[in-house]
């Protein structure tokens, strides 16, 4: 709880890479399993969460445009492919105890509701995490753009984006250069100005107009979704 007891509400920023595991493609039960229980540890002890999920453990739309299919189709699989991992999420909350609805910003009424903003506010407030899937409903978008606008919508207090394998912000790719630097603290103009590597240049600057601070922090260390939470100083934080 913050000063005047309100709960603190954010926005759980997911790779889709990191829902495959080792694997790459398709997801890993036992990953996101252990993401369940970090989200599950966080809402118990009274933060309220809303996740979106990417979706590059199936499809990424440019790559599939690369190989010659129509880019506002592929898109659509990768929206497609986020709801695959919401899905799973959302088995492994349920089996947490921790309750949550889908919503999904492409009508499938069978599996989600749709994206609703005031009705996902009120599962918030009632404990239920929220798990936006879909994207945007919008080709030529990401997940990243739909994080921070779902972010924005439901007034979080900041996006938290969980990476797969990496500990923050760099001056350039730690896999490859081994003395790349880590920031701890970057405004929203170095990194469009710097083109680093946070999210995608519309993420940042609807971040930057609205004054939204991203956390970029390592997803599946454990513990690091409760300490993102709390404000612990990881990872690397984007404001003005
Ligand atoms: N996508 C889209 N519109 C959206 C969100 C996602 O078209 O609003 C598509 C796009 O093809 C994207 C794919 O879904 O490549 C998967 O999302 P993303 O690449 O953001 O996943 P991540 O890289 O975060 O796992």
């Amino acid at each position: 709880m913050n000063q005047d007891d309100k709960p603190r509400r954010f926005l759980l920023k997911l790779s889709g890479e990191a829902f495959a595991g080792g694997g790459g493609l398709g997801v890993d039960p036992d990953v996101v399993h252990k993401m369940a229980r970090e989200i599950a540890a966080v809402v118990r002890d009274g933060a309220q969460i809303a996740v979106v999920i990417g979706g590059g453990n199936f499809f990424r739309g440019a790559e599939l445009q690369q190989r010659g299919m129509d880019r506002a189709r592929s898109d659509y699989m990768g929206m497609l492919g986020t709801v695959m991992n919401c899905l799973a999420l959302q088995d492994f909350l349920e089996k947490e105890g921790i309750d949550s609805r889908v919503q999904t910003a492409i009508t499938m009424g069978q599996v989600a509701e749709p994206y609703i903003p005031l009705r996902a506010v009120r599962h918030l407030e009632k404990g239920r995490v929220v798990i936006f899937g879909a994207g945007m409903g919008m080709p030529y978008f990401s997940t990243d753009t739909t994080a921070a606008q779902r972010a924005l919508e439901i007034h979080a207090e900041a996006l938290l984006m969980g990476k797969n394998g990496v500990d923050g912000v760099y001056d350039s790719d730690p896999a490859r250069n081994a003395d790349a630097v880590k920031y701890d603290a970057l405004d929203y103009a170095e990194v469009i100005t710097r083109d680093l590597k946070v999210a995608d240049s519309t993420a940042i600057t609807l971040c930057r107009d609205n004054q939204l601070p991203i956390l970029v922090f390592e997803l599946l260390a454990e513990g690091n979704i409760a300490r993102a939470v709390k404000g612990e100083k990881i990872g690397t934080l984007v404001n003005s």
